[in-house]
């Protein structure tokens, strides 16, 4: 088949269509001034019924949605009714092509008018929030990006756990067995630093990431433990973190403290789940026998550089995978000790457990202090005094971020120029023009 007979069965087929200068110019990619076809008005469209006469009334729908929410940037999504869209496939076939899809002109159509108007950028790979618009239906529905914030914490009280934890009874409801609290523990670090981060950001929900966590009974000294918090669907998103972080400290009445607050985002949550972090406890270890002073030093130090396998705790085995791990201790000291009772700093490799490692477990942990010292020891107090590393490059920065979102718009922009498709857009705008009486 030559070329010019192709064409000619293009515009044939084209023909038997009445189509709007809107379609016409997407469906021949912007030249449809080389063919003899003259479009027909918006509303008597076979293809769109006037879909993109109404761009400015969808416009102003997503405005008025957009009211009291902060944002940098945005997306335009839409939905479009079925049957357009089927009849837009049927002359796709009938023409032999893959044209662009009505809705991606619709919502390129409706970024440009607000760009402009809100005096914010569309952002086609992390925008704050994506606007959706049923045309069917008139309605508009907001994807809004959660806000992470990042920070360490310290855990000052020894009856708090992390995050909240649900009523094992009701799970949330509200029961006779948590006091209608639908909770097992009056707060957590999480509420502590969560509620007030939530409510300057006016969100819905928040999630907490710790970089591990401590027993409740642990308290988290030193340089406190990273963590990212989560906020859903934030309306303020320029938060004042360094107020913030007096209002949590003030509110946690030394239940707990936030430091270092600074926004994140959500590769920083993967981050912290994978990034090695060294612990280093103090322990008061309480012995059943007591020994003698340099024996007892001579042993503790012989924990130096050891490799101990521990099979999984007794007391967690309902939320871990029954396995042997293997951790490295990497230091150990002696601070003081008095008959039964020995204050101990320990390093080790995350994800120890370090209440086994004193008592055995029953053996499952493999050297422990018990066997080591020939006396039965229990942990009566533990904390961790230090969390070594945390995040020290990021990937979210709000002035990188901000240079790199406007590079990709005007790279965007710059496409568009050049692209076959903003010509067509131009033609179509001066076309409505001259149309109009
Ligand atoms: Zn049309
Ligand atoms: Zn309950």
């Amino acid at each position: 088949m030559s070329n010019a007979g192709s064409m000619d069965d293009f515009q044939q087929t084209l023909q038997r269509y009445d189509l709007c200068e809107a379609c016409l110019q997407r469906l021949t990619k912007g030249t449809a001034e080389a063919f003899t076809q003259k479009p027909v008005s918006a509303q008597a469209c076979w293809l769109c019924h006037g879909l993109f006469e109404e761009v400015p009334h969808f416009a102003d729908l997503i405005a008025a949605t957009l009211v009291g929410y902060e944002y940098g940037s945005f997306l335009i999504g839409s939905k479009i009714d079925d049957d357009l869209i089927a009849r837009e496939a049927i002359l796709w076939q009938h023409l032999g092509i893959q044209g662009e899809p009505m809705k991606m002109e619709l919502n390129r159509r409706i970024g440009k008018i607000l760009e402009p108007r809100l005096h914010k950028i569309v952002d086609f790979e992390h925008p704050d929030i994506v606007a959706m618009i049923d045309t069917s239906f008139d309605v508009v529905s907001l994807q809004i990006s959660s806000l992470y914030v990042y920070g360490r914490y310290r855990k000052y009280s020894r009856e708090i756990p992390q995050t909240k934890w649900p009523c094992r009874i009701c799970r949330g409801k509200g029961c006779r067995f948590c006091g209608y609290k639908g909770k097992m523990y009056d707060t957590s670090v999480e509420e502590l630093i969560a509620v007030p981060l939530l409510s300057a950001a006016q969100g819905t929900d928040h999630a907490f990431h710790g970089c591990g966590r401590e027993d409740i009974d642990a308290r988290m000294l030193g340089s406190g433990r990273p963590f990212v918090v989560e906020l859903k669907n934030p309306k303020i998103r320029n938060v004042n973190l360094g107020q913030l972080a007096k209002v949590i400290n003030d509110g946690a009445a030394k239940q707990a403290e936030a430091l270092q607050l600074r926004f994140a985002d959500k590769q920083d949550i993967e981050r912290l789940k994978h990034a090695d972090y060294r612990k280093v406890y103090h322990v008061l270890l309480e012995m059943s026998t007591p020994i003698p002073k340099e024996r007892f030093i001579k042993t503790i130090q012989g924990l130096r550089g050891a490799t101990i396998q521990q099979f999984t705790p007794t007391r967690v085995a309902h939320r871990r995978a029954n396995k042997t791990r293997a951790r490295t201790v990497y230091n150990c000291n002696v601070e003081s000790v008095a008959d039964t009772r020995a204050n101990l700093t320990i390093e080790t490799e995350s994800g120890t457990y370090i209440k086994e490692l004193v008592s055995g477990d029953g053996g499952k942990t493999q050297p422990n202090l018990s066997d080591m010292l020939g006396t039965p020891c229990v942990v009566r107090e533990l904390d961790v005094i230090d969390v070594k590393g945390g995040i020290t490059t990021w990937s979210y920065d709000r002035k990188e971020r901000e240079t790199k979102v406007g590079i990709s718009c005007a790279k965007s922009r710059a496409h568009a120029a050049s692209h076959p498709l903003r010509a067509r857009y131009r033609l179509s705008k001066s076309a409505t023009a001259s149309a109009s009486p």
